[in-house]
């Protein structure tokens, strides 16, 4: 398996540019030691149309910090060695404007077909999937993901071989795969950002690991951020520019969509809105804190609340028990007081609620909305829809299964 320049290593947020800003000056030659800046330019380039597009030269030029004429140059590089393609721009979209009507780049699909894998705090998923999308197979097995970093790649690498054998297709014809992990993740690394969530994974290069386990190049991304591309891929989002996804599980994670794209912050670990201060007396958070909101609200903290009942929170049945609605919309309306906050500040047109809380039933769904309707001021709250996912808690999966399939053909291995 090779790393390729333009993905040097195989996780998914490409090496950010050199330490400065791109050099506001024609791309360097491709020999000796400025080839090095010509490549990472490169690199940068393709990582920006991996992970933002479709978009276009100008766009790209103003995030990059380059002539548009640099960029041009470099773009056409980029479109003669087959890495991307470009599209006319429909009509009103990202990169049309007054003047010549723009094109959209994107990267180059690869052939044959992907993986997706999601961790969550307590479970692992795998699938093998056509590059159009289509789930071939699919496995899935409890397991302590946090705790248990070494062990859950060793499971996640097994389950891939179960999903080729149920599909009848050898590893060889997979090309690329991504995985989504229930932490931040730092675009500056590809590793987890905080020492504290997901703490027995921090030491490790989750993507490398996985390649090494299972030969295949794989792309890392955040589990929320996942849920939300497959939201707007197979889900709720479909028609949707400004969302927000929550997946509210074990642990409570967002991804903040904005005007199409998935807002990731200065160091790619925005949406934690699971350690949002709700108590500050409350209970002792994972990350440190006291009283976070998923130290307070989480699918383990229901099942120990309904434990003496004897209820089950996967159980939908057991969730029209008087004790459990109660419960669940009590958890709806505290996952609630934080959205309401966001939606103030962001002004989304829709909140798709995914995770296992989500999976229980209506009650966790209508406690969020009373909160958003209650809290959130009057013009935000009364456009914003808040909706559970419509991909029975396999969103991450579907979005990883995307993820893949948009893989640049660098990642392919030789
Ligand atoms: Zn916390």
């Amino acid at each position: 398996m090779r790393r390729t320049q333009e993905e040097p290593a195989s996780h998914a947020p490409a090496s950010p540019p050199p330490a400065s800003p791109a050099p506001a000056s024609p791309a360097p030659a491709r020999d000796g030691s400025p080839a090095t800046a010509h490549t990472l330019l490169r690199a940068h380039l393709v990582a920006m149309i991996r992970d933002d597009g479709p978009v276009s030269r100008s766009e790209l030029s103003r995030a990059i910090g380059l002539p548009r004429s640099t960029t041009t140059a470099l773009v056409a590089e980029l479109l003669r060695e087959g890495l991307i393609t470009e599209a006319p721009a429909r009509g009103g979209g990202v990169g049309s404007g007054s003047g010549r009507p723009a094109t959209l780049l994107s990267l180059r699909k690869p052939d044959g077909l992907v993986a997706g894998f999601d961790f969550g705090h307590r479970h692992i998923r795998v699938a093998v999937a056509t590059k159009e999308g289509q789930i071939l197979a699919e496995e899935s097995t409890q397991l302590d993901v946090d705790r248990q970093a070494a062990d859950a790649l060793e499971c996640a690498a097994d389950l891939l071989h179960a999903v080729l054998e149920s599909a009848g297709v050898p590893l060889s014809e997979v090309r690329a795969a991504a995985a989504g992990i229930p932490a931040p993740l730092s675009s500056r690394t590809g590793r987890v950002g905080s020492p504290t969530i997901l703490a027995s994974w921090v030491d490790l290069d989750p993507g490398e690991e996985l390649r090494r386990r299972t030969g295949l190049p794989c792309i890392l991304g955040n589990d929320a951020a996942f849920g939300a591309l497959g939201e707007m891929t197979h889900g709720a989002a479909r028609d949707l520019r400004d969302f927000i996804y929550v997946k509210a599980s074990n642990g409570i994670g967002a991804a903040l969509v904005l005007n199409g794209r998935l807002y990731r912050g200065s160091q790619g670990m925005a949406g934690e809105i699971g350690h949002t201060q709700i108590d500050p007396t409350g209970a002792w958070c994972r990350c440190g804190n006291r009283g976070c909101l998923e130290a307070t609200v989480s699918i383990d903290v229901v099942r120990r609340q309904l434990e003496p009942l004897g209820l089950d929170p996967l159980n939908p049945e057991d969730m029209e028990h008087p004790v459990a609605t109660k419960v669940l919309a009590e958890s709806g309306r505290t996952v609630g007081v934080v959205i309401a906050n966001l939606c103030n500040t962001l002004n989304p047109e829709a909140v798709i609620l995914g995770g296992d809380l989500a999976s229980t039933g209506a009650h966790f769904t209508d406690g969020v909305r009373d909160s958003v309707r209650h809290l959130a001021q009057p013009g935000p709250a009364l456009d914003t829809s808040v909706l559970p996912t419509s991909l029975q808690g396999r969103a991450e999966l579907l979005g990883a299964v995307v993820r893949a399939a948009a893989a640049p053909q660098t990642m392919l291995p030789v």
